[in-house]
């Protein structure tokens, strides 16, 4: 598999089960915030609510959708939802003022998956929810049990790197980075996507540790052509250049 999820976006976290669908919702206002929380509960939503931008920066992996506002307290909705997109496509309805036709386009070229006008009708926003979440759950594939580039050989179900038919022994996290970047086969992925998965969160120092198992990695693996560099964005596995 290679980029066919959403729209060439990284692959969130699928779903543990087939229970009630998890909302987080970013709102600084209590008002709405708690007006919407209540009615949301009530539709049998399981739903987390958070006052600030950068929340959903480490409150995004446990939930189905996000519900974001835009005028928050630590800025612009927007730049936060652009940040998200580097580290995940889990679907996002952003919450805009009446008529702002501007935002709601900016909104979408964000990165955001629909919108619904303040004050929301809860009928309205839950049709939505349903519909971006169904949606994403569609474009998601199975990802392969195996990743074959050249001579390198990755059985990411049973964990095991054959390079030239001889098993190579990983750490944890190399393992982590080495399936990460072969999910994406093909794909850039970025730093902070990779921190995000394998360290969960990538807004934290923890880059120079990726540095470190990144050369650990492509040391054993031992097939320099195999995991290009993408200067100041990330690194990509090159589908054809194992061997
Ligand atoms: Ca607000």
């Amino acid at each position: 598999m290679s980029s066919g999820l959403g729209a060439g976006r990284p692959a969130s976290t699928p779903r543990a089960d087939d229970g009630p669908i998890r909302i987080l919702l970013i709102e600084d206002d209590d008002g709405l915030a708690n007006a919407l929380v209540e009615a949301l509960t009530a539709r049998l939503y399981r739903i987390r609510r958070k006052t600030h931008g950068a929340d959903l920066l480490t409150s995004h992996r446990e939930c189905d959708v996000v519900i974001l506002d835009l005028g928050l307290p630590d800025g612009d909705g927007l730049d936060v939802l652009r940040q998200l997109r580097t580290i995940s496509s889990v679907p996002v309805v952003v919450l805009t003022a009446r008529g702002d036709e501007r935002t709601v386009v900016r909104g979408l070229r964000s990165g955001a998956d629909d919108y619904v006008v303040k004050p929301p009708r809860v009928a309205e926003l839950a049709a939505r929810l349903e519909t971006v979440v169904r949606r994403r759950a569609t474009a998601a594939q199975p990802p392969a049990a195996q990743v074959e580039s050249g001579d390198v050989r990755i059985d990411l179900a049973a964990r095991h790197v054959d390079v030239g038919g001889v098993r190579v022994a990983l750490t944890h996290k190399e393992f982590e980075l080495l399936r990460v970047l072969a999910e994406h086969a093909g794909s850039a992925v970025s730093r902070q996507q990779l921190m995000d998965e394998i360290w969960g969160n990538a807004f934290v120092a923890v880059s120079r540790s990726l540095d470190v198992h990144m050369t650990g990695l492509r040391t054993k693996l031992n097939r320099p052509k195999l995991i290009t560099t993408i200067r100041g964005y990330g690194y990509r596995w090159e589908p054809e250049a194992g061997g």
